[in-house]
């Protein structure tokens, strides 16, 4: 899984050739949670068989999850830092990354025993949950960039994860399996002086029955474990709306591919409730994951 360690960027042989001199922004992820993210991946390493036996012996959740992470961190690969100057502040905030989902999605992965995908350069570089013809994939840092540097950028730095996802699901399809993409994101509190009135929401497209059907379940799940917990659907963003779940959908059937984006409030993310939260996500998702194996 080369293409995965661009993004994870491990000092153990992965790296990208820039990466030595690079001056982290803010936050990144640690070398234990880099290596962990490779680890996963490394589950897409097993054949058809070991895989199945892999879902027997391990894990009460038979369904095939696949955990990614878009907006997992703030990094600036090095040639680009000039461009960021004087940006630090900014790459800190919710514009720059999505603090708290990427802790989120590897506290499901480690509990669920799933790979994760996860990017963490900055969405201000290049975002990675937007396509290559949506002009808000370029932030005002890059968008002036010449169209061959943006394309270099978008081979290098955008399409790695995409394609690296793109095979995961396949692969889990070869194999039978009915695939269940969670994509953790977080939202901030508020935005532009509207306050969010949700913890934590569910983004599916809404002509995908399934995907509709999947959620609510994933909400009453969570309700029973917290009902405390403010739950929405669509909301702060459409499910529908261009990004890698939507880019996904079109390239699968609704009966196979189910795409769920879970969004968490920023203001929950290192509260004394955190790390409780955090296990009552996984456990709803494992609850919900062995009742979707169940009905099939
Ligand atoms: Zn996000």
């Amino acid at each position: 899984m080369t293409l995965t360690r661009h993004q994870t960027s491990t000092k153990s042989g992965g790296e990208p050739p820039h990466s030595k001199h690079f001056a982290p922004v803010g936050v990144r992820a640690s070398r234990a949670e880099r290596m962990e993210c490779v680890r996963f991946t490394g589950a897409f390493g097993f054949t058809a068989s070991e895989q199945v036996r892999k879902e027997q012996d391990a894990s009460p959740a038979r369904g095939f999850l696949l955990l990614t992470c878009e907006h997992g961190g703030n990094r600036i690969p090095p040639p680009y830092a000039p461009l960021f100057r004087g940006a630090s502040e900014l790459l800190a905030t919710h514009r720059g990354w999505d603090p708290g989902a990427l802790t989120l999605a590897r506290t499901l992965a480690r509990r669920l025993n799933r790979p994760l995908l996860a990017v963490t350069w900055s969405r201000l570089f290049v975002e990675a949950n937007r396509s290559p013809t949506n002009p808000r994939i370029w932030s005002r840092f890059t968008r002036s960039l010449p169209r061959d540097e943006r394309q270099h950028i978008l081979e290098r730095w955008w399409r790695p994860h995409r394609q690296a996802v793109e095979d995961a699901v396949a692969a889990a399809l070869a194999q039978g399996h009915r695939v269940v993409h969670v994509a953790v994101h977080s939202f901030t509190p508020e935005l532009d002086g509207e306050v969010r009135n949700a913890d934590v929401t569910f983004l599916y497209d809404s002509r995908r029955p399934r995907e509709a059907e999947l959620c609510r379940h994933w909400a009453a799940l969570l309700n029973s474990r917290n009902p405390a917990l403010r739950l929405r659907y669509n909301y702060p963003y459409r499910g529908a709306a261009d990004g890698l779940t939507t880019w996904l959908r079109r390239r699968h059937p609704a009966t196979r591919y189910l795409g769920v984006e879970l969004e968490i409030n920023q203001a929950l993310v290192g509260t004394r409730g955190w790390r409780r939260f955090q296990q009552q996500i996984a456990g709803s998702l494992r609850e919900l994951l062995i009742n979707h194996a169940q009905e099939g």
